[in-house]
């Protein structure tokens, strides 16, 4: 199995981020231009409780896009929602005794995807699971849920292998998830690979899995064959390869400018989860691959 199109091009988007609509310190069209300048080819704009319009502004596309948020017995939820192509009411799903399931619920009767935002941030536990059926994937690291903005609990790496092992294959994303705009915007993105860069071409290749989450390095192609994974990537400095099982042998391979890492799939593995490391130390993620 491959895992991307390689007759394809990948487009850099941001799928989380905030403006003067709601608690963002920069206007939307100020907040487009940082991201069009440092060559982003789409966002969406995930106000709280407040939907932005699809369009394309300075030569990127704008996805229609919204955050909601709950308040569960010991935890938060927030779902943001981007390529809603209906008109979508956010303070009506948002109203006391709703759940997360009626906001991912309302979000795809408009035509969007749901991405479970920050875990770590939220103290997420297993105990949501049941709730977030039909979100299209989690984000695995958030780069506004860092110091000094936040304390740190950027990364949701731990909460994406529980789920995982609890059977939930949750695809991942990094989003900035950008307030401040002083170093908490382009830094996280996915890549998706997909034949143009339309609402229907991205949200077709997120539903079968065409793209990688990253802060830096690129992931160019993953094969799962003969009882192997083998992972093609810009130069890196190590890729660890996550599974079900507490330890395995060869689980982290390390080098000098590598530009290709495989693993040896281990009797008992549900799932394998793959981190690509740079020299710099920044992180792409590839989405659990299910083996069973
Ligand atoms: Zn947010």
């Amino acid at each position: 199995m491959l895992l991307f199109d390689e007759r394809l091009p990948f487009f850099k988007g941001n799928t989380h981020m905030h403006t003067t609509c709601s608690d963002g310190r920069l206007s939307p069209q100020d907040a487009i231009a940082r991201y069009a300048r440092a060559g982003y080819d789409f966002i969406a704009l995930t106000d709280h409780r407040t939907v932005s319009p699809e369009r394309i502004e300075q030569g990127v596309l704008v996805l229609s896009g919204v955050e909601l948020d709950y308040r569960l017995d010991v935890q938060v939820v927030h779902i943001t929602g981007l390529g809603l192509r209906e008109p979508f009411d956010a303070h009506a799903v948002c109203q006391p005794g709703m759940g997360p399931e009626d906001g991912i619920a309302a979000i795809r009767a408009a035509g969007g995807r749901a991405i479970l935002a920050h875990p770590a941030w939220s103290l997420n536990t297993l105990s949501v699971l049941p709730r977030l059926r039909g979100v299209s994937a989690l984000e695995i690291f958030n780069s506004v849920s860092q110091s000094p903005w936040n304390g740190d609990r950027a990364e949701s790496a731990s909460f994406s292998d529980l789920a995982s092992t609890a059977g939930a294959y949750l695809p991942v994303v990094c989003a900035d998830d950008a307030h401040f705009y002083d170093g908490d915007e382009c830094q996280s993105f996915i890549c998706v690979n997909a034949p143009a860069c339309t609402r229907e071409a991205l949200l077709d290749a997120l539903d079968a899995g065409r793209f990688y989450a990253s802060r830096g390095p690129r992931i160019e192609q993953v094969e799962v064959a003969n009882g192997r994974v083998v992972v093609r990537t810009s130069p890196a400095r190590r890729v660890i390869f996550y599974s079900n099982l507490v330890w395995t042998d060869g689980r982290c391979v390390q080098g000098s400018g590598m530009r290709e890492a495989a693993y040896a799939l281990q009797r008992g593995e549900r799932f394998v989860r793959v981190e690509v490391v740079d020299e710099a130390g920044r992180k792409a993620y590839l989405s659990p691959i299910a083996l069973d």
